[in-house]
């Protein structure tokens, strides 16, 4: 039976997901639009620390939040970052 993580990012699942939604994902935006890494890393911390986090995903936002979380316009909906 494969474990379910709640507090896992999709990076953490498959390869093919990721690839799928995260990658081709901020791949299609552009790069102006992007924070660098140090701050995505630097918030996805955040939300791994955070209960609603599900699977890749915000509960309060239904975001992919690998996605939300490189947007410079990304906000997280409790203002943790
Ligand atoms: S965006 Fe905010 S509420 Fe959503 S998982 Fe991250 S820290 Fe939690």
């Amino acid at each position: 039976m494969t474990k379910i993580c709640t507090r896992c990012l999709l990076k953490d699942f498959s390869k093919e997901q990721f690839e799928a939604i995260v990658i081709n994902g901020l791949a299609s935006l552009p790069k102006e639009d992007l924070v660098d890494n140090a701050e995505s890393n630097r918030r996805l911390d955040v939300c791994k620390d955070c209960g609603k986090l599900n699977q890749g995903t915000c509960l309060a936002c239904g975001c992919f939040i690998e996605i939300r979380a490189s947007l410079k316009k990304g906000t997280c909906p409790y203002s943790k970052w």
